[in-house]
C-alpha cells in the first residue's frame, strides 16, 4: 500500500483528533446544573469544595485548592512561598511555557537545566550542579505524567534549603511507589484544561500538606483578601467557578479508568511499533504509573530513514495529527531571549529531544483500532522511506 504522501489513500478517510477531552454524559451533569441555576450559587459554593475534598482524599494530601488554571496556581505558589525577588529558580527548559512564566511574573529568574534523554525529566544531577548562592527554589515538571524524582528533589531541596514546587499539570492520575502526586515538595499544581485527563473546561488545583501555604493559596485566589478586604498581599482573581467545579467532579470520577485505558493504548503503540527501527518510547520511572498525558516517541533519523519532521508531515497526509511537545523549548522562545545567557544554559539534550520528539494521538476514549491504524501508517511510511526521502528532497526549497 502506498503512503498518502506518495499519492495513496489516507489511512484515515477523515482526520482523527490528536487529543480530545473525555467528557461525562450530559445527563450526569444535569442534576448539578439544575441545582446551580436554582440556587444561583455559581461561584464560591459547594461543588468546588466537594472537588477539593475528593482530591484531598484521592491523593492523600491535606489541602487542595481549586483554581482558574494551573498557570494561576503556579503564579500563586511562588507568591505564597514568598521567596526573595531576583532569586533564581531551577527548572527544565523542556516544559510548557507557563512553568517559566510563573517565575517571570513573580520577579524570579529562571535558571534552565537539561533533561535526561530517555525519561525527558529534569536531571537531579544537573540540578545539584546548578545550585548557587543565588538559587531560591526548584520547579520540577512531571513530563507527560512521568513522576519527576519526587523524593530525590525533596532531599535536594531540604539539603540546600530551597523551595520546591512541582508543576504537576500532567500528573493527576500519576502514582509513585503506590501513592498519588499532590503531597511532594512545598506545593504541587495540577491543570484541569481540556488536554489533560481531568477536565474542568479550564481550571487548576494546588495541593499542599502545609496549612499556612494552603491559607495563602486560598486568600491568593481571592485577590489576597483574608475576608475583611484588607488584602495581605497582591493576589489574583483565580477562583474556580461552580460550573467548572461540577464538570471537574464528574471527569475526576473516571480518572483511574482513563489512566488504565491510556496505559493500554500506550502498550498497544509499543507493541505495534516494536519492530520499527529508530523509534523509542519515553522511559517511565520504576515503581510508578504515568498518565500518558501524551504518548511521546523519539525518531532516530539514521535508523528510521526519514526525519521527525518528514514523518509528521507524512502522517498529516494520512489524516493523523501529531505534536512536537515541547518544541520550541523555553530557552529558545522570544519571551526568554532577554535573559542572560548564563541562566539560559547549555542544553544539548533538550535541543536534541525537541528536534526528534513526536507525540502520537492519545485520548482516553481512543479506540484500540485507531491506535493500530496509526501504527500501520507509521510502518507503511517506514517501509517506503527511500521513496519518501526522495519525495521530500524534491519538494524542499
Ligand atoms: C497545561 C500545562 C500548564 C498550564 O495549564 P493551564 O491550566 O492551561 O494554565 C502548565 N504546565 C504544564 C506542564 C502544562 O502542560
Amino acid at each position: 500500500m502506498k503512503p498518502a504522501i506518495l499519492g495513496g489513500h489516507p489511512i484515515f478517510p477523515e482526520a482523527i483528533p490528536f487529543t480530545q477531552p473525555t467528557l461525562p454524559s450530559y445527563d450526569s451533569l444535569e442534576p448539578g446544573l439544575r441545582d446551580l441555576f436554582g440556587t444561583a450559587m455559581i461561584t464560591n459554593g459547594r461543588f468546588v469544595r466537594e472537588l477539593e475534598g475528593m482530591v484531598e482524599s484521592g491523593l492523600g494530601v491535606k489541602h487542595a485548592v481549586g483554581l482558574s488554571s494551573c498557570t494561576s496556581g503556579l503564579l500563586l505558589a511562588w507568591k505564597a512561598l514568598n521567596v526573595r525577588a531576583g532569586g533564581e529558580v531551577i527548572l527544565p527548559s523542556f516544559t510548557f511555557s507557563a512553568t517559566g512564566h510563573a517565575l517571570i511574573w513573580n520577579g524570579l529568574v529562571p535558571r534552565f537545566v537539561d533533561i535526561e534523554p530517555d525519561t525527558f525529566l529534569m536531571s537531579p544531577t544537573q540540578v545539584k550542579e546548578a545550585i548557587t548562592e543565588r538559587t531560591v527554589g526548584i520547579c520540577a515538571v512531571h513530563t507527560f505524567g512521568n513522576p519527576c524524582y519526587p523524593d530525590q528533589f525533596e532531599s535536594i531541596a531540604r539539603d540546600h534549603q530551597l523551595k520546591l514546587v512541582f508543576d504537576s499539570a500532567h500528573a493527576l492520575g500519576t502514582s509513585y511507589h503506590g501513592s498519588g502526586m499532590g503531597g511532594f515538595g512545598d506545593i504541587e499544581v495540577f491543570s484541569l484544561s481540556p488536554t489533560k485527563l481531568v477536565v474542568a473546561a479550564e481550571g487548576g488545583l494546588a495541593t499542599t500538606n502545609n496549612k499556612d501555604m494552603a491559607r495563602l493559596l486560598r486568600i491568593g485566589r481571592d485577590y489576597g483578601n483574608p475576608g475583611d478586604y484588607n488584602c495581605e498581599f497582591a493576589g489574583l482573581s483565580a477562583r474556580m467557578s461552580e460550573i467548572h467545579g461540577l464538570l471537574a467532579i464528574e471527569t475526576y470520577r473516571s480518572l483511574l479508568q482513563n489512566v488504565e485505558r491510556r496505559l493500554h493504548m500506550a502498550q498497544l503503540y509499543q507493541h505495534h511499533l516494536s519492530n520499527v527501527p529508530g523509534i523509542s518510547f519515553q522511559k517511565i520511572i520504576a515503581n510508578s504509573t504515568t498518565t500518558y498525558k501524551d504518548c511521546a516517541i523519539l525518531i532516530d533519523e539514521t535508523e528510521f530513514g526519514i526525519s521527525r519532521d518528514d514523518l509528521a508531515q507524512s502522517l498529516q497526509t494520512e489524516n493523523i495529527s501529531t505534536r512536537k511537545y515541547f518544541s520550541p523549548p523555553l530557552h529558545k522562545q522570544d519571551a526568554y531571549t532577554d535573559l542572560a545567557s548564563n541562566t539560559l544554559g547549555n542544553l544539548p539534550i533538550t535541543e536534541r529531544v525537541c528536534n526528534t520528539i513526536l507525540c502520537l494521538p492519545m485520548y482516553s476514549h481512543m479506540e484500540a483500532e485507531s491506535v493500530a491504524r496509526v501504527c500501520e501508517a507509521i510502518v507503511r511510511i517506514y517501509e517506503q522511506r527511500a521513496e519518501i526521502k526522495t519525495y521530500f528532497s524534491n519538494h524542499k526549497p
